[in-house]
């Protein structure tokens, strides 16, 4: 792609990235400039850098995260890593495979406190009582603890009563359930398999049980759904104890499956972005902060939310098994790869982290959710947020977009982030030109001008931020 792209060209980019791409805050960026790795090097890196490192050696916490690649069926929206499950076998295989993974960087992470652990998929309710305790016991030997909180993500089907007991003896601390409508004839366009009453009974039964946090996970604009049935589910969720709810908005490849028989892409869009408006209203006048790019919570410490400890960099998170990603702040990112014959188990891509990445990351992270304070990152980094930014918050100042108070920067009551686009807007800025000049390198290549991405049926294979993210630097909108 050149720079003097034409109207169309841009037109086409736009439409993909304001339209098509899901509002997200995972934060690939780094990804993008990843290479192969070794499992047997990353040990001897994060050694290193805790080792020379002041304020990687400051990280004390660290989250470990098992993903569980495997599901019964696959359900037309998800963009999930994940695949079917053929046997009961695989399972076996894979967890002692993800065993033999966290055994072997157990030594780097002495000292550590890894007192939190999530299975996430995928779906980790396919695993059976004795596959989770094996899992928790691998994780206890390889990183005790006195006591480990557990996330975990369930599917309605595979959920069960013993698994909910055991779980909870273990340390259940929150339990996320896929639900995504409680509609029958909306799961059934999305081939999702579940009941309602099995959803309803699951949340109630986990709060009465004492789960300290149930969060359910939604989504807007699936085929079918009304904004009144998403209402109507958000209220009945909460009304059964969900005192976390995300609510995702439905995308799909090919594009041309997400409107509905009688609707175009633009009622599609705004069907969508009047749900993500309505389902804000309803949560926040139930009691719910926002945590996130479409993420509530209940009367939550921050502390204790999941998406929050990993996206604000104040613990290390170690994945295990495929698919999954694993970050050093300040030292390394990783993440692994599918391929054929280990189902991705060891194929691996990593790069460096530089601390002036962490820094633009924890800037943004903190401005989305609670405000960004000054003395907080100054006690954090050892560096003035005005030296790190570089002025940047001051544009976005200038702009109308952000504020501060009290040396506590917050967006404008106007302007939430709600749209890729914004938060693009907000890491160009941050995360400064040199780092975004990388990305578009690699990334430029990909972009095949010739393709109309508006007509929807061969939608860009990559779904990737960063690659968005470095044309639309590059384009300059
Ligand atoms: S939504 Fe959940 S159950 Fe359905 S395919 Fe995706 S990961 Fe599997």
């Amino acid at each position: 792609m050149n720079h003097n792209s034409s109207d169309s060209e841009k037109k086409n980019f736009l439409f993909f990235l304001n339209k098509v791409h899901p509002p997200s805050i995972e934060d690939p960026v780094i990804g993008a400039l990843t290479r192969p790795a070794r499992w047997s090097s990353l040990a001897g890196l994060l050694q290193k850098a805790r080792r020379t490192s002041s304020f990687v050696s400051s990280i004390k916490k660290l989250q470990l995260y098992v993903h569980v690649p495997f599901c019964e069926r696959l359900c037309k929206f998800c963009h999930c890593a994940r695949g079917l499950l053929k046997s009961k076998r695989d399972l076996d295989l894979y967890i002692h495979a993800v065993a033999r993974q966290m055994e072997r960087q157990s030594k780097a992470c002495e000292g550590m406190d890894a007192s939190h652990i999530c299975f996430g998929g995928g779906t980790p309710s396919l695993l059976d009582e004795k596959q989770i305790t094996f899992l928790l016991d691998a994780a206890d030997a390889a990183y005790p603890v006195q006591r480990r909180k557990i996330f975990f993500e369930t599917h309605p089907s595979s959920w069960t009563r013993s698994k909910l007991d055991l779980l909870l003896d273990r340390g259940l601390y929150r339990l996320s359930m896929g639900v995504e409508s409680l509609e029958a004839c909306v799961l059934k366009q999305v081939a999702r398999s579940q009941t309602r009453q099995k959803v309803l009974s699951s949340l109630y039964v986990a709060r009465a049980a004492g789960v300290p946090y149930v969060n359910v996970d939604l989504m807007s604009g699936l085929p079918g759904q009304s904004i009144q049935g998403l209402l109507e589910d958000i209220k009945k969720v909460v009304q059964e104890g969900a005192n976390i709810v995300h609510v995702h908005p439905f995308s799909s490849l090919p594009v041309n499956e997400l409107c509905g028989p009688q609707e175009t892409f633009v009622d599609f869009f705004k069907r969508r972005s009047d749900m993500m408006h309505e389902a804000a209203k309803v949560l926040k006048a139930s009691g719910f902060k926002r945590k996130g790019l479409g993420a509530y919570a209940l009367n939550q410490a921050g502390e204790d939310h999941q998406e929050e400890a990993y996206t604000r960099l104040e613990s290390a998170v170690l994945g295990f098994g495929a698919y999954s990603i694993g970050q050093f702040p300040g030292a390394l990112f990783y993440r692994t790869k599918p391929s054929g014959q280990d189902n991705g188990f060891n194929s691996l891509e990593a790069c460096p982290q530089d601390l002036s990445f962490v820094m633009a990351r924890y800037a943004i992270m903190a401005i989305i959710t609670d405000g960004l304070d000054e003395k907080v990152f100054l006690n954090r980094f050892g560096v003035s947020l005005k030296q790190a930014c570089k002025g940047g918050l001051n544009y976005l100042k200038s702009l109308g977009l952000v504020g501060s108070f009290k040396g506590v920067w917050k967006f404008s009551a106007s302007w939430e982030i709600e749209h890729l686009r914004e938060y693009i807007a907000l890491s160009r800025v941050l995360y400064g030109e040199d780092f975004l000049l990388k990305l578009q390198k690699r990334y430029a290549k990909q972009y095949n001008p010739g393709t109309d991405y508006r007509k929807g049926k061969t939608l860009l294979h990559s779904f990737s931020n960063h690659w968005l993210m470095a044309l639309y630097y590059q384009m300059g909108v």
